[in-house]
């Protein structure tokens, strides 16, 4: 199965030859669940296990590097908070009337 990010205007795919990291929606953690979805601001989204956001939507103080082996890993408590949205799908300006 082709892992590709779960984001709704990013066309990422995991790939080997890539180092961009993919990360799995937390499925046993409710209460994070929760806030990355809110974060993915996409309508009637229900992430699976399958479900995968890459790593261009967090910050780098989302990680940890493992001193022993000097690998990145993603903060237990990390949400994504990096999106990009085209002005057509922001919500409506309140101001114009
Ligand atoms: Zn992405």
């Amino acid at each position: 199965m082709v892992i590709s990010c779960s984001d709704f205007n990013c066309t990422k795919r995991w790939s080997k030859e890539s180092d961009l990291p993919f990360h799995r929606f937390l499925l046993k953690h409710p209460e994070l669940l929760k806030k990355c979805i809110t974060s993915v601001k996409r309508k009637g989204f229900n992430p699976t296990s399958c479900s995968s956001l890459c790593g261009n939507h967090l910050r780098q103080d989302d990680y940890v590097v493992s001193p022993r082996t000097w690998k990145k890993r993603l903060k237990p408590e990390a949400v994504p908070s990096v999106f990009v949205f085209p002005t057509h799908l922001m919500p409506p300006n309140k101001q114009r009337r």
